[in-house]
């Protein structure tokens, strides 16, 4: 497996030193060549009552029932989206029109960790569609605790959003303590697990969540395609009309090839999910130590141990983040900054200044995030090299 990636990335970008797995990954060759034939030989539509329609629908609900089986879910339970942000879209667009339809319950409750889909979303329903939103306290490492979740809780809540792995500090949520509190209340529970997928265990029943998105891309899978798990009897209202696919959640002719890679690519991940696990850690653990200690002015951002097994992330006092991010680049790495790049006048990123940073650190974000392709020599060359990119960045800043 290690080899086959390896072999793949060196070949396309022989210069490069990829720290950048919470961004995307590579697809792996083994999903690729399960895709490959749905590309021409099968290239039925699977709503066609026809032999090569068939033969597509065949495919999808195959790979339907390999999610199911990762999530331990029923297989229809599972709706296939265009991406994991489509995912998160159906679920709180869908899931508030649906609720709000059925009672009087207007309150959204999520936090300005999550990623640009849930949130983004959450404040358009806000603004555009007349629901109430409130932001839930988080702690010093980017969680939010049960009692925040408790105590925000009113009888006019709606839905809780919360995400499983922060993308950009890699800080784990105590998802099934927070389901249970939902559950409790009686309000429905989302949480985006697009990053979590490719580490953690997504057992819908042992976390006990009634909404679950993923996306194909973070785990070795293909870009474009993502799934949002829904437990039975949770209503939604479609935020796509049309045909009658997915179970008339979501309609628009399936992306057979790119369904199937999603599937096999979950499949592998959580296979291979120990394996990977001990490949990345170590190596995880050594770059944290080694920046804590050799950077002046440096603090790991997001919770020391309960966080993404890949996932390293770091502000630097006094650095732009993005030239720092630019000064990699030229030297051959590629990671990747909180912050969202506004180049000319760059903004920190709301979720490292909603951990109490000042601008002055928020602003010198880095993030290193760890795949099947890392290895021992390439995070040895990082690190050689980052104590004097990181004094360039901030010679060059003041
Ligand atoms: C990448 C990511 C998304 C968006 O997924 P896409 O498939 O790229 O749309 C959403 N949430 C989290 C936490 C992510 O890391």
């Amino acid at each position: 497996m290690h080899f086959i990636l390896r072999r793949v990335l060196g070949s396309i970008i022989p210069a490069m030193i990829y720290l950048d797995y919470a961004a995307t990954t590579p697809l792996d060759q083994r999903v690729l060549d399960a895709m490959m034939p749905y590309f021409r030989e099968n290239f039925g539509n699977p709503s066609s009552i026809h032999r090569l329609g068939q033969k597509a629908e065949t495919a999808i609900d195959a790979a339907r029932e390999k999610v199911a089986a990762v999530l331990h879910c029923q297989p229809d339970e599972i709706v296939f989206t265009s991406c994991g942000s489509e995912a998160d879209n159906l679920a709180l667009r869908g899931a508030m029109m649906a609720r709000h339809k059925a009672s009087n319950e207007t309150w959204i409750l999520t936090a300005k960790t999550e990623h640009h889909a849930v949130s983004k979303t959450a404040e358009q329903l806000e603004k555009e569609y007349g629901f109430q939103l409130e932001w839930l306290d988080i702690n010093e490492y980017g969680a939010v605790t049960p009692e925040s979740l408790s105590k925000a809780i009113c009888s006019n809540t709606a839905l809780a959003s919360l995400m499983l792995a922060n993308n950009e500090i890699g800080t784990i949520n105590p998802i099934a303590d927070l389901a249970k509190i939902a559950k409790e209340n009686n309000i429905l529970f989302h949480t985006d697990a697009v990053q979590a997928a490719a580490y953690l265990d997504v057992n819908v029943e042992t976390l006990g969540v009634d909404l679950m998105s993923l996306g194909g891309h973070k785990f070795y899978g293909p870009k474009g395609v993502g799934a949002l798990y829904i437990r039975k009897g949770t209503k939604l209202v479609p935020h796509m009309t049309g045909g009658a696919q997915e179970n008339n959640l979501r309609a628009g002719t399936h992306n057979v090839p790119l369904i199937v890679g999603f599937a096999e690519a979950l499949r592998l991940a959580a296979e291979e999910r120990e394996d990977r696990t001990g490949h990345v850690q170590p190596l995880r653990d050594r770059i944290i130590g080694n920046v804590l200690e050799t950077i002046p002015d440096s603090r790991l951002t997001g919770h020391p141990q309960t966080r993404l097994p890949n996932h390293a992330s770091f502000v630097f006092k006094d650095v732009d983040g993005n030239l720092l991010l630019q000064l990699l680049d030229s030297a051959g790495f590629a990671c990747s900054s909180g912050s969202a790049c506004k180049t000319g006048n760059p903004e920190p990123s709301e979720v490292v200044t909603s951990l109490g940073y000042s601008r002055d650190w928020a602003l010198g974000s880095l993030r290193i995030t760890l795949g099947v392709d890392s290895t021992p020599e390439q995070i040895d060359s990082f690190l050689n090299a980052l104590p004097a990119l990181v004094e360039k960045a901030r010679k060059l800043h003041s």
